[in-house]
């Protein structure tokens, strides 16, 4: 007896509507067509084809290249009734021999496989003795040679279409820009496949990124004068700052809860279910909160620190307004998070590309920091989708930063590290070139060096934000040895030499002040 896909999904999933495409999509594999999608990270993939998977007669196969993630979507599986298994290298024999055997016998609805494994001549052959609902293929760009998540195992993943051709397929991802989206369709045969994009857009988030000066003050300021009494999401990198921070704020009267990884079981769940039911409650996070949280009323999502990536921004502050009402992210950052971020990407046990791609996504994010144009616009440049080159609703486009010609303070700054042997910090940097009277200037004896005090002109602060530009732009490296030491790069000479000039952001004193966001 077939059920329709939203009395399976009320069923099954406990929800009551579909999200964005998710109907379309799945209509279109139920009737036993192709499908390509483009999607957010949460916006709603796995049901794409979980859901199909249930209303179409056998199995579906699903290729996932993450091992853990293959773990956790059949465990969730398993906890909503459905008799999912997995496939992959890490399982010993006797758990493999198991979950063949189930999928023989045809009791399997849903079978997540890594994409080596299904290569393997055996496999194909087993897959041929049962029948088959779907191909769900995801993180689908790993087919792209040209992406960050190559895998060559993916691009044999294309003869499905010749050995099962009856059998419906989709592939999703939700990073692919035109090249990419172009290649997989190529290489995966699905040219003629029915294409659903989604934007990623969120137009009822207002994005501002503003300088962190008192954070905590900032912070509260902005609880109290812009969401009093409504429920938010406040990022930090580390437990111990979650504690702190939601200790703080309970001090001050907010209704607020930390959540981290290393906070008892019961404690965790106690302060999810307080978030998810009652109202305004701020919660006070590490990322590990958030994965699977579907309440629509966050009104906001503050970042304490700096998020490692634009991916990561995005996901973490598209957890803000999922009812489609108004709702702001607001991050502070300073020098001190680049320093750290970039010191624990250093001294991770990572191999070298990992670090290498890990730096890449550190220094996108800066850059989003540091733009003077439109931040919703370059947020969706980055996910490889045109917009207009100003949204009207985020800090940049409320309150245009102005810059000034820092040409010449650049290179006392950059003066003023070379000359100090490239082994101090930002404070101490700042102290020599204002000419201040410390114990750490007199031990070195930088009082007598031709940069100290020729920048008495600048404010302390005016000379950290020259800092912090010039490491974001990565015209300044930051040491790895803990200490945070700034070493001059490659990219300074032209400046040094005199032969370019260099514009800096002047930092406004506040974040831009909330005018509510249009929702298109
Ligand atoms: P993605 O794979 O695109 O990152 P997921 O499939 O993990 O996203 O879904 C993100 C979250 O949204 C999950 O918690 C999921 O249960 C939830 N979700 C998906 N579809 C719906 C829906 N129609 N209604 C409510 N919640 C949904
Ligand atoms: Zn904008």
């Amino acid at each position: 007896m077939t059920q329709t896909p939203l009395a399976v999904l009320e069923r099954v999933f406990g929800y009551h509507s579909f999200r964005g495409q998710q109907e379309a999509i799945i209509q279109t594999l139920v009737s036993g067509q192709d499908a390509l999608v483009l999607m957010p990270t949460g916006g709603g993939k796995s049901l794409c084809y979980q859901l199909p998977a249930l209303v179409r007669d056998g199995t579906a196969v699903v290729i996932s290249p993450l091992i853990a993630l293959m773990q956790d979507q059949v465990d969730a599986l398993q906890a909503l009734g459905v008799k999912a298994g997995y496939l992959n290298s890490a399982q010993d024999r006797a758990a493999q021999q198991a979950t063949e055997d189930a999928l023989l016998d045809g009791s399997l609805k849903l079978l997540y496989v890594a994409p080596e494994r299904l290569n393997q001549p055996r496999m194909m052959q087993l897959l041929t003795r049962v029948k088959l609902a779907l191909f769900a293929i995801d993180e689908a760009h790993c087919v792209s040679q040209w992406g960050h998540d190559f895998r060559a195992d993916y691009l044999q993943l294309g003869v499905l279409a010749e050995v099962f051709p009856q059998v419906p397929r989709i592939a999703l991802t939700a990073t692919a820009d035109l090249r990419t989206r172009e290649e997989i369709a190529e290489r995966l045969q699905l040219t003629h496949a029915a294409r659903f994009i989604s934007s990623f857009d969120r137009p009822n988030i207002q994005y501002r990124i503003g300088l962190k000066q008192q954070a905590r003050q900032q912070m509260l300021r902005f609880l109290q004068q812009e969401h009093p009494g409504d429920a938010g999401v406040i990022y930090c990198l580390s437990r111990a700052k979650v504690d702190d921070t939601a200790a703080w704020l309970q001090q001050q009267g907010i209704k607020a809860l930390p959540y981290h990884a290393g906070l008892p079981q019961d404690m965790r769940r106690d302060h999810q279910q307080r978030f998810l039911r009652e109202d305004g409650i701020v919660m006070v996070a590490t990322i590990a909160f958030g994965m699977g949280i579907d309440k629509p009323d966050v009104r906001f999502v503050m970042h304490l620190d700096l998020p490692k990536s634009i991916e990561g921004y995005y996901q973490e502050t598209g957890r803000a307004g999922r009812d489609g009402e108004p709702a702001t992210a607001l991050m502070l950052y300073g020098v001190e998070d680049i320093v750290k971020l970039r010191q624990m990407l250093e001294q991770s046990p990572a191999d070298d590309t990992h670090k290498r791609r890990e730096r890449h996504r550190l220094d996108a994010m800066l850059g989003l920091c540091e733009i003077t144009s439109c931040r919703r616009h370059a947020l969706l440049r980055y996910f490889g989708e045109d917009s207009p080159e100003q949204c009207g609703a985020c800090d940049t486009c409320l309150t245009p930063p102005t810059t000034w010609d820092a040409t010449e303070s650049v290179r006392k700054a950059l003066s003023c590290v070379y000359r100090t042997g490239q082994r101090f910090g930002v404070n101490h940097l700042v102290d020599v070139l204002r000419g201040g009277n410390t114990e750490k200037i007199r031990q070195f004896g930088h009082q007598n060096l031709s940069t100290y005090g020729i920048g008495s002109d600048l404010t302390a602060n005016t000379w950290r934000s020259v800092f912090r530009q010039l490491v974001a732009r990565g015209l300044l490296s930051v040491d790895v040895d803990g200490f945070g030491a700034l070493h001059l790069t490659e990219d300074c000479r032209p400046l040094l030499r005199g032969e370019t000039t260099i514009a800096l952001r002047e930092d406004a004193s506040e974040p831009a002040p909330r005018r509510r966001a249009t929702p298109v």
